[in-house]
């Protein structure tokens, strides 16, 4: 069969990536695609385009909640000419009923288990509304179910089809090691989606595919330290011990960028971890702080990544502490942040820039999306505070698609707009390099920290000047 798998993106975000990351989704589905069929990529957000009159006997797409409109015009446009339809990914998972109005098929859940019984349900021409992998309920669909119960094992994924990608168009590629999420973060959905305890891949299997990525630099998609389960459970901390210990060992080492939790540094291994993770070629964290004040902590549930004592404490002493720690181990962070918390106020943002400017981190200040899927949407949608009158397209970050109580959707994103292209002012920019290139006296890393920054400052230019 002829299979074209789809990762569409917005017209505002093609030939726009902020960081060009080659996609995990489809180069893994392509991957577990068993020989015999042919597979095409297309990646929108780099300027491919779909080719409807070109054979294709299924078309595959990967729908997050802000490409969900572009997503279902696709299929749409497939469908009205024969071909049949998949719609998995995110989006798909929290709103099954509304995507199967465009899809031949929906897709719930991991894929490992799915794709090969979708293709070979295809090939008999008898795809079933449904399949789904996982532990949810599926009475309320309307029409026939494929169902496996439990989540995919992880020792079974096969190396990811990067060579499906011109590969010079990406700056690194990624890998992922993990699956699952224990902390509940009440903004996010991963941890409804992939459950809250956290699946490793065979070690083997990682360190063999990072052999096959490019020699420089990758990204890791997951949490790379810090979950609360390495202090409860030391099982956890033998996993990335090994892990990095292994990676450290390679004869090419490249540098790597992942998520990591600030208060790994306070854990009985968790130094080690982080010592061992540098030493491999780890130079880079996106951090999840998301407030700066207790009342933001609690209402967020990040307090428990951040490891504070209690939801409403917010421990800036720790966390500045911890924060440098980090940056004197080489590790340079990037500080995401939300902001739209019930009693953040305007000002609340350009207090969010003082800290980051204090601190030398990356300032990723972003207005709260209530993500569909994710706690805080449910409970806002009740609570009549999302704009419902507002697309899918619209959940991309440039807009606000809530009501808080004191500020106003424009000023937030006025005030958001200010905030973060002062972030990235060519001083500022500057500054944090040389912070991290004086911990870490490596021109790789000083070149990755500035590129980073650079297209980070070229797409909030483009975002907010819109
Ligand atoms: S935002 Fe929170 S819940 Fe979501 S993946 Fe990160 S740590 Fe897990």
């Amino acid at each position: 069969m002829n299979i074209t798998i789809i990762f569409p993106a917005r017209e505002m975000e093609v030939g726009r990536a902020m960081i060009p990351v080659m996609p995990l989704a489809p180069t893994l589905l392509a991957a577990l695609t068993p020989p015999g069929h042919e597979v095409k990529l297309v990646d929108m957000v780099f300027g491919d385009q779909v080719d409807y009159d070109a054979s294709c006997d299924l078309a595959a797409l990967t729908v997050r909640t802000p490409l969900a409109v572009k997503a279902y015009e696709i299929a749409d446009r497939f469908r009205a000419r024969g071909t049949p339809v998949v719609l998995g990914g995110p989006h798909i998972f929290t709103f099954p009923a509304e995507a199967k109005a465009h899809a031949t098929s929906v897709a719930i859940g991991e894929a490992e288990e799915l794709w090969p019984r979708i293709l070979e349900d295809r090939a008999q021409g008898a795809l079933q509304d449904f399949y789904v992998s996982g532990p949810y309920k599926t009475e309320s669909f309307r029409g026939s179910v494929y169902h496996v119960p439990q989540r995919p094992d992880l020792a079974r994924i096969p190396m990811m089809r990067r060579d499906l990608l011109p590969r010079k168009r990406y700056l690194m590629d990624s890998i992922f090691t993990t699956r699952g999420c224990p902390n509940f973060c009440r903004f996010c959905p991963v941890t409804p989606l992939f459950g809250s305890q956290i699946r490793h891949r065979p070690i083997d299997q990682v360190v063999a595919e990072v052999e096959t990525l490019r020699k420089y630099y990758f990204n890791v998609d997951d949490s790379v330290f810090g979950h609360p389960q390495m202090v409860e459970r030391p099982e956890e901390n033998r996993y990335y011990l090994d892990l990095y210990g292994e990676l450290a060992r390679l004869k090419t080492r490249r540098l790597w960028s992942g998520a990591g939790g600030l208060s790994a540094v306070n854990y009985k291994d968790g130094r080690r971890i982080i010592e061992l993770a540098v030493e491999s070629g780890l130079c880079s964290i996106a951090a999840g702080l998301e407030s700066l004040s207790g009342s933001g902590q609690k209402q967020s549930g990040a307090w428990r990544k951040l490891h504070f004592t209690a939801p409403d404490v917010f421990d800036q002493r720790t966390l500045k502490e911890n924060i440098r720690t980090l940056q004197g181990l080489g590790i340079e962070i990037m500080g995401f942040f939300v902001i739209g918390w019930d009693e953040d106020t305007l000002e609340t943002y350009q207090r969010t820039l003082d800290f980051c400017d204090e601190t030398k981190i990356i300032p990723m200040i972003l207005t709260l999306a209530p993500m569909p899927g994710s706690p805080i949407y449910e409970e806002y949608l009740e609570q009549g505070r999302i704009i419902t009158e507002l697309a899918w397209d619209r959940y991309g970050g440039e807009s606000v698609v809530f009501r808080h109580p004191v500020m106003t959707p424009e000023s937030m994103r006025a005030e958001n707009s200010r905030v973060m292209q002062e972030g990235f002012t060519w001083g500022r920019i500057l500054s944090r390099t040389w912070h991290t290139f004086r911990h870490r006296p490596s021109i790789g890393v000083a070149m990755s920290s500035f590129f980073t920054q650079q297209g980070m400052r070229k797409t909030f230019k483009y975002l907010f000047g819109k």
